[in-house]
């Protein structure tokens, strides 16, 4: 993919060194999701909290949305904007949403306007947060997606973008929507499952280690932080580190229990300067460790988010911790897969599970409803399945105790007089090889983690 281009080292940290003499706060912009090289390293200074937009959330639904809509069909616009309504139901009936969530949505077509035209990988949407703010956590400094930043209602907080997600989905596509046929064609996606998943990722799914230089190495991003200087009476200094976002915190190499953060604090250990050159990097021994991670990046079952505080670190765990204490992500993508790899639920696992949402790829020919049916989570905690509620929280998320559905989704059973809807029996799980077996792909391009000062 097009989209999937390679920064240049010596551009990348060349640039990052020109921001060094502006001194304030530093937060990570994007402007276009789909470009996830598109970031921004800004200044975000200090600020009371003053955010006094006027905005039509409800307590049934925290989310507002600036929707624009690209395409002639005003029917079709509505029906998007409706999902987006839905969606985020969805979300506030499971998450205390304190703050507002503000959604910039597009409506486009990726072929006419990115020139992503492939019929048989067709992106579906691309979403994340809309800016990353530096937080000063209890061992290091994360950083928090501004929505779950604005959660914590501080009286001063770096300044906010107007926005907390941004968000684009492909209008060349045919969707199918509630009241639509079933069931769905497989060449038709669900929309809500497309737009909760993107949302999901905007609230904070989002991890930070990727192949940052195209060396086939992994690491979290490179980032800036302002520190005092210890010299007193001179300003403070910013400074160029590796940083993980607040999702990065709880991730673990499986089966062995080492925490990647620890590894982050080695990566540290390189310092970079402005005359930092790539063959500096390459001959330095965190590339060695970079290039482990890397691998563990393509090894089925190698990275997993614990999901259970105690977990001693540094020791194995045994597969029945991993069953029930870890979510198992997508590291079985082979080259590495930007946007896909790690950022993701393993497919495997969790495709016929409650927590099916997160997947990498569109779960074939199968709407939500009948997804929820499916895996007997309809009622119990909806979309937001089980290991992603407790991941939401852990991140920092209120998450509501009780959950009970917005709306009723249809689902075959429940259309058809002749079946009994209690009766899943009949549910033919979908296995992974469906996915290899059926020759369209149907991404969902996530995130982002390649980072660029235009
Ligand atoms: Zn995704």
């Amino acid at each position: 993919m097009k989209i999937l281009s390679r920064i240049s080292f010596i551009i990348l940290i060349g640039l990052i060194c020109l921001t060094q003499t502006t001194l304030s706060a530093k937060c990570i912009t994007y402007k276009r999701p789909i470009f996830r090289y598109e970031k921004e390293v800004i200044d975000c200074p200090i600020v009371s909290s003053n955010d006094k937009r006027q905005t039509q959330a409800t307590p049934d639904n925290m989310f507002v949305v600036n929707f624009n809509c690209s395409v002639a069909d005003k029917v079709l616009c509505n029906k998007v904007q409706n999902v987006f309504v839905t969606a985020g139901k969805f979300i506030t009936a499971t998450i205390n949403l304190k703050s507002v969530v503000s959604v910039d949505a597009k409506f486009l077509d990726f072929c006419a306007n990115f020139g992503e035209c492939d019929t048989q990988a067709i992106i579906l949407g691309a979403a994340g947060p809309a800016r990353f703010i530096p937080f000063q956590d209890n061992d290091k400094v994360r950083l928090l997606p501004q929505a779950l930043y604005k959660q914590l209602n501080l009286p001063q907080h770096p300044q906010f973008g107007p926005n907390e997600i941004m968000a684009t989905f492909n209008s060349n596509m045919t969707y199918w929507f509630e009241g639509d046929p079933l069931p769905m064609l497989r060449r038709q996606a669900d929309l809500l499952y497309v737009v909760l998943h993107e949302l999901v990722h905007g609230l904070g799914f989002v991890n930070s280690w990727n192949d940052e230089f195209g060396l086939q190495v992994l690491t979290p991003m490179l980032g800036q932080i302002v520190e005092d200087n210890p010299i007193g009476g001179l300003p403070p200094t910013p400074k160029t580190l590796f940083l993980e976002t607040i999702f990065d915190k709880n991730l673990v190499i499986l089966p062995d229990g080492v925490p990647l953060t620890t590894v982050t604090d080695q990566l540290n250990q390189f310092q970079f300067t402005p005359t930092t050159s790539e063959q500096d990097f390459i001959s330095s021994q965190q590339f060695q460790i970079a290039k482990g991670i890397y691998n563990d990046g393509i090894t089925s079952d190698k990275i997993g988010f614990v999901l259970t505080p105690g977990i001693p670190k540094n020791v194995p765990l045994t597969q029945d911790q991993i069953q029930n204490n870890v979510l198992i992500l997508e590291t079985s993508l082979n080259p590495f897969m930007p946007s896909s790899s790690i950022g993701h639920s393993d497919f495997r696992t969790y495709l016929n599970s409650g927590d099916f949402l997160m997947l990498f790829t569109y779960p074939p020919g199968k709407t939500l409803g009948e997804m929820l049916d499916r895996s007997n989570t309809t009622s119990t905690t909806g979309p937001i399945g089980p290991r992603l509620r407790t991941l939401l929280g852990i991140i920092g998320y209120d998450i509501k105790q009780d959950y009970t559905p917005p709306t009723t989704l249809s689902t075959i059973q429940s259309n058809d007089n002749t079946t009994n809807s209690s009766d899943n029996n009949n549910a033919k799980p979908l296995s992974s090889s469906s996915i290899v077996s059926s020759n369209l792909v149907l991404s969902l391009v996530c995130i982002l983690s390649v980072i660029s000062f235009i």
